[in-house]
């Protein structure tokens, strides 16, 4: 039984729906339509975007819950483009907020994730609250990966900010340049699960994986992970 799927909705990114995104060739697969629904006939109900990948309106068109992640480079406006196109969970690094008062009319869709270790000044609740105490609407995408090292920092972020977390990101990262991996191990799968379960079941899980993995990877990916979820 795969229980991640029926207690979370499990997404995937579009880095691993495109051809090559790697290597900056960000075009559409020529089964891409076909590609969306295979992955939805295999329990993926949500998808994440990012702000410089092509189609945000034909992903919203089948997956009308997909979440849509900024770049330091789309700024606010880039999150009004997203806000117009539908997208209702609009993902920001704390970094790119640099004049609050713009990004308050983004609201309850605006998520401010938590970073890793690359980034030490976002990692713990109290460097967040200095953006979520002035931006009360705004919710938490909980980067798990980001920082699984020091469970202390997710554990402190649930505790504070639990009921604004929106969205969770899971993975495994190169520690040493910060990149995701195609594949989560036995450990890191068994520290995730522990924390999916202090999350609120229902809460949007995004598994980020290698931007270089294929979509037939990652859903393998998940699902292995669905597997130890179930045991
Ligand atoms: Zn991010
Ligand atoms: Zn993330």
């Amino acid at each position: 039984m795969r229980q991640l799927f029926s207690n979370f909705q499990v997404g995937l990114p579009t880095g691993s729906i495109y051809e090559r995104p790697n290597q900056g060739v960000r075009r559409r697969n020529a089964n891409f339509e076909s590609v969306l629904r295979e992955l939805k006939s295999r329990g993926i109900s949500t998808i994440e975007t990012h702000h410089d990948f092509p189609d945000p309106e034909v992903i919203l068109e089948m997956f009308p819950n997909a979440s849509y992640h900024l770049t330091r480079r789309a700024k606010v406006a880039g999150a009004h483009n997203a806000l117009k196109y539908g997208y209702t969970r609009i993902i920001a690094h704390p970094d790119y907020i640099t004049d609050i008062n713009p990004w308050k009319d983004i609201g309850k869709h605006l998520l401010i994730e938590n970073m890793d270790h690359l980034d030490p000044q976002w990692r713990s609740a109290g460097a967040l609250s200095t953006l979520l105490e002035k931006l009360p609407d705004a919710g938490v995408c909980l980067d798990l990966a980001h920082a699984i090292d020091k469970p202390s920092l997710l554990d402190g972020i649930i505790s504070i900010y639990g009921s604004r977390i929106r969205e969770i990101h899971l993975g495994e990262i190169n520690r040493r340049n910060g990149h995701h991996l195609s594949t989560i191990s036995k450990q890191s799968t068994a520290h995730c699960i522990s924390f999916l379960h202090k999350v609120e079941q229902g809460t949007p899980i995004i598994f980020e994986l290698a931007l270089g993995a294929s979509w037939k990877e990652s859903i393998s990916t998940v699902e292995s992970f669905a597997e130890e979820y179930s045991c």
